[in-house]
Parts: structure tokens; sequence; C-alpha cells
């Protein structure tokens, strides 16, 4: 039967790639726009990238920082969910294509697929010093340092003991310095009770850096701070030092070989192939070079956000790649197009720096809000409430709450599980 009224027009589709920080902000706060969503990932969680390092460090299990992306849109009956891997985009046709052949037609389009590890041209050396950005990543770690101290349990020869106890984390940034000062607990608090034939606290962790200072994306007298809380805990901090090799046997830095079973590469990020797929402009690390409304130059119709792209902020540098960068420009994309839906336009993106905050050991924190700067056990509680804040659901709250209060009672990491990581990495 036909009623002689027009059939009702499809909803504005938008396909958002990546439910990390940027994307799955953006489709939070579409909600209320007259639209369809299609949200796709190559992996079935969201993760909250900030506490990988406690899940590589024994101190957090996996499922306390990851959620299903699935059950976080259940209430949103206009947003489906996919579970698959974007090769590439046909911009012409409006479409984004899957790694097994599959397309998906778009109105909008919004890539949010954030940024990997890299080794400057040398990606021979990931299987030696595997970086961490997925959870896989941190279960490999967590693997491989567990695996030490077996290993370390088990050796008669004192070279080869040494070199299982010899722990290197290369670049000294917030992820760098939070992963040296906790295996550095891990060896000095948790494990010595538990082992007979080593002391694990004679463990070596070496933290070795580039660059002139540890933290510098913070100021001079924090970074100062840092760098003596890290060697308090018995980290050796190498600064000014390039590394030249890594192998199953160690590393080579500043022309000096440090025999070495675990290798961990914390120095250099780059970008997704986002801008590969659009042939876009990039900068040297790929980020993607968008325009003032996070579009990308010739396509009105596509936002790239968050790690992926690369967008001067307020002080002419470039935005930090950090999750609240990410979410700042997943609200302004939903709002930009809310505004376009109503037929008027909205202002450049404007970036607002909330502040930096790293964690030195399970007390010790730096804080950088403007010209506040905090450093210590205050800055550790801030940094404690923030990161519990920023978790999602009361039950990963409570959860992290717990472990982190057990860490401090009793000395104990729960999650010092040897599971299989990955079979690329060698251990
Ligand atoms: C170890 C570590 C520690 C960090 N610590 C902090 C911190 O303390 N504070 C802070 O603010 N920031 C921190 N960051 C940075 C912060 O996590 C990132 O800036 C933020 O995650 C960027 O958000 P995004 O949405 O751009 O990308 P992401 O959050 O990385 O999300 C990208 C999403 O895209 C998906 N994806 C990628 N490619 C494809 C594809 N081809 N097909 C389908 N899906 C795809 C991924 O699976 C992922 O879910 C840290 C990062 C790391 C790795």
């Amino acid at each position: 039967m036909t009623t002689g009224q027009p059939a009702p027009a499809e909803p504005h589709h938008i396909v958002i790639v990546g439910a990390g920080f940027g994307g799955l902000e953006a489709a939070f706060d579409l909600a209320g726009a007259p639209v369809r969503i299609t949200l796709v990932d190559r992996r079935n969680h969201h993760l909250f990238q900030p506490l990988l390092y406690q899940v590589a460090t024994a101190s957090l299990a996996t499922s306390e920082i990851a959620w299903p992306i699935r059950y976080l849109l259940r209430g949103r009956p206009e947003v489906t969910t996919l579970f698959a891997t974007v090769s590439g985009v046909d911009a012409p046709a409006r479409r984004v294509l899957l790694d097994d052949g599959g397309t998906l037609s778009y109105d909008t389009l919004v890539l949010a697929t954030g940024a990997r590890h890299a080794y400057f041209g040398h990606d021979e050396w990931e299987p030696f010093a595997p970086g961490l950005k997925t959870l896989e990543d941190a279960t490999t770690l967590r693997r491989r340092i567990l695996v030490a101290f077996e290993r370390a349990e088990r050796e008669t020869d004192p070279e080869r003991r040494a070199a299982w106890l010899t722990f290197v984390i290369v670049g000294a940034g917030p992820t760098g310095v939070e992963l040296a000062g906790t295996i550095a607990e891990l060896a000095q608090d948790t494990l010595p009770p538990d082992f007979r034939n080593i002391d694990t606290q004679k463990a070596r962790i070496v933290l070795i850096e580039a660059g002139p200072r540890v933290l510098t994306g913070f100021a001079d007298d924090l970074s100062a701070y840092a760098q003596r809380a890290l060697e308090s805990l018995g980290v050796e901090v190498m600064l000014g030092q390039a590394v030249t090799e890594c192998s199953a046997d160690g590393v080579v830095y500043g022309g000096q070989n440090l025999r070495a079973r675990t290798l961990i590469w914390a120095a250099g990020v780059r970008a997704s192939p986002a801008a590969e797929w659009l042939g876009a402009p990039a900068d040297r690390a790929g980020r993607l070079q968008v325009l003032p409304d996070l579009t990308v130059p010739g396509h009105p119709e596509i936002f790239a956000i968050g790690d992926t792209v690369v967008i001067a902020g307020p002080d002419g540098k470039p935005v930090p790649g950090i999750a609240p960068a990410a979410k700042q420009q997943g609200r302004y994309v939903a709002q930009s197009i809310k505004a376009r839906l109503r037929g008027g336009s909205f202002g450049p993106f404007r970036y607002r720096h909330a502040g930096s905050l790293a964690q030195i050991g399970k007390r010790l924190a730096v804080i950088e809000f403007g010209s506040i700067k905090l450093r210590g056990t205050v800055a550790w509680w801030i940094w404690g409430i923030a990161h519990i804040y920023f978790l999602i659901g009361l039950r990963n709250r409570l959860s992290v709450a717990l472990s982190w209060l057990w860490i401090h009672a009793r000395n104990q990491r729960a999650a010092r599980l040897i599971t299989q990581g990955s079979s690329k990495v060698v251990n």
C-alpha cells in the first residue's frame, strides 16, 4: 500500500574510525543529534593508555583499564559498533575501506586512529625492545619483566644472571619515567621475599635518554626533581645518550655496550596511516596536518583528531599528543557537526591545556598546571585522584583504588602473572 507520502530521508550517517579518547568522546557528544553513527575499531575495547604501564609492571589487571566499546554505547540505539580494521578511505566515493574487503559509506567521516611507537628507521629493534601502546604490548612486557627474574633465579653464571637482572628503558618521557620507577619498586619492595637464589634489590634499572633531561615537557626544576627521585629509587639515569643498537644481548648507547635481557622502548611515536589513506599533508611523524576546524584540506566532510593529527595550539607549538587534547577535539567535532546540521558553522578549534602529570614511583609525582608546580606526595595524591576520576565506571574506580591501596599497604602487586604475550618478541 502506498500512502502518497515521500519516504523519510535517511539520517545523516557519520562514520567514526577509532574508539580511543578522541573517537569515543565524539560519539558521546553527538548524543541527541539527528544522525546515525557507525563506530569502527579494530579492537573491541576502549583503552585507558595512561595506566598501561601499571599493567606492564603487574600493578593492575587488564580489565581494570579497558572496557568493551559495545557496552559503553549500549544505551545509544543510533550508534552501531563494528569490530573491523580500516585499511583506507575512498574520499571521492565517500567510502571507508575495510581490510576484509568490506566498505562503509559516510556523509561525514571522523578519523581518530591514534599513533604507535616509532623506532626512528630501526624497526628491526622492535622484537628486542618492544614498546607500550596496547594491552597486548603491556602483557608482553609484563611477561618479559617477570620471566627475567625467573631466569635469573635459575642462572648460575654471574654475568648471565646480571644480564637477566638488567632492565633498560629507552626514552625518559612520562612513560619511560613511570616504567623505570615502577620496575625499581617491583625489584626493591615487592619481589625480594619471594626469591631464594637472587637478591632482586640488586637489579639494575637503566633509563637512557638522548635529550639533556628527563620529562622534557615539564619545567626544568620539575624534571630535575624527577631525576633525583628516580635515582633515589635506584634507577640509573643516562642523559644525552642516543641508543645506536638494540639486540637480544642488550643495547649500545653513547658508544658503550650494556648487556641486558629486558629492553623497553618508550622513545618515539608515529601517527596511524590516516594521512596516507587520504594523500593528505603530514609532518615527519606522519601526523595529518588538519585545518583549524580539524578537517582534512580539500575535504570539509572529513575530520581527523587526536594523536593522528598535528595542529598548532594557542602558543604556536603543536597541541600535545595527550588524552585531554584528543577528548577536546572529539567534543569540538561533535559540536561542529551539530552546528552544520542546523545550517550553521562553528569557529576554529581552540586547545586549552589543563596541565601535565607524571608519576615517579608509588608515592611521588610531578604536576604542572600553568604556573603552579607541585612535586612529591601531594602531587602523587592529585595524580592518583585524577586518574581514578577519569577511569570509566564505578567498578573500575573502586578496583583500581583497592589495587593501589594494596600496593601501598602490602607492597603486593596482584597481577604478577606470566601469560603468553606476543610471539614476535624475543625473550
Ligand atoms: C603508554 C602510554 C601512556 C600515556 N600516558 C598518558 C598520560 O599519562 N596522560 C595523557 O593525557 N596521555 C597519555 N598518553 C597519550 C594518550 O593515551 C593519547 O594521547 C590518546 O590515547 C590519543 O587518543 P586518540 O583518540 O587520538 O587515539 P587512541 O586513544 O590511541 O585511539 C585510537 C583508536 O583507533 C583504533 N584504530 C587504530 N587504527 C585503526 C584501524 N586501522 N582500524 C580500526 N581502528 C583503528 C585503535 O584500536 C584505538 O582504539 C599515553 C599514551 C601511551 C601509549
